[in-house]
């Protein structure tokens, strides 16, 4: 009986080979019938059908048999993989790649990665997922680390100098009221300075985190007066240099973007 098995099974894959695949289904069938534990059998008959499903049903077959088969693990990871591909395709939807329990029908349209809503970033071309986006900035991104050393040296002490001229000059003028009006006005144009001359320092080469650095070398600057007044107890001191580190930092990222 097994010898006949294994001749249905040679003719079939010879049948295969010349082509013959309705032959080859229907001796390789026989052979599977006729001794459904022959693992040579299934993963005969799992290379001649058609449907995937199918082969996967065969390919597992052949792995309860003989679980350490090599060559039925690796059709059986192929098969998956279309099968899951396929759904894919068919249902429209997937799972973000960033985030596997969430479904999602958006692409990337440059990786075609699916992407979830919360990770996805619209830009003029179509939604990009981080992944893509943060490469398309590398590009955009073209300082190095140098950068923020020449940065931190030129704004670092800008900031000491306009911080104490912020507290010692402005800060004694007049009118408090005056004193907030002329920041509102001055601080912009003084931090605004900071920023063009650090652009100018770098060689207006643009990096990730050039404006991080200088708002940091403001903010350093700016803290010993604040911290001088804390320690006074003059809190209306405060406000001056307070007003250097908000309004500052704002109209520095928005410069050095
Ligand atoms: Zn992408
Ligand atoms: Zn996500």
């Amino acid at each position: 009986m097994a010898e006949t098995t294994k001749d249905l099974v040679q003719q079939g894959l010879a049948a295969a080979r010349v082509g013959d695949i309705e032959d080859a289904r229907r001796l390789l069938s026989l052979a599977t019938e006729q001794t459904p534990d022959n693992p040579e059998a299934w993963l005969g008959l799992a290379g001649v059908v058609d449907d995937l499903d199918e082969k996967q049903t065969y390919f597992k077959k052949v792995l309860e048999l003989d679980p350490d088969h090599n060559e039925a693990k690796a059709s059986l990871v192929l098969v998956e993989q279309k099968l899951a591909e396929k759904r894919e395709a068919n249902a429209g939807l997937g799972v973000c790649y960033r985030h596997p329990d969430v479904e999602t029908g958006l692409r990337c349209n440059r990786c075609n990665r699916f992407i979830c809503t919360k990770c996805a970033k619209r830009t003029p071309v179509g939604f990009r997922c981080p992944e893509c986006m943060r490469e398309q900035e590398d590009k955009y991104y073209t300082g190095g680390n140098t950068d923020y050393v020449i940065a931190a040296v030129i704004a670092f002490p800008l900031s000491l100098i306009a911080a104490a001229l912020f507290t010692f000059i402005l800060g004694r003028m007049g009118f408090f009221f005056l004193q907030i009006i002329i920041a509102f006005v001055a601080v912009p144009a003084v931090t605004g300075f900071i920023a063009e001359a650090v652009r100018w320092g770098v060689g207006r080469r643009r990096s990730r985190y050039l404006r991080h650095v200088v708002v940091g070398c403001l903010i350093a600057g700016t803290a010993p007066f604040l911290l001088l007044f804390l320690l006074t107890g003059s809190f209306f001191g405060m406000i001056i240099p307070g007003m250097l580190i908000f309004l500052g930092s704002a109209t520095i990222s928005a410069r050095l973007r």
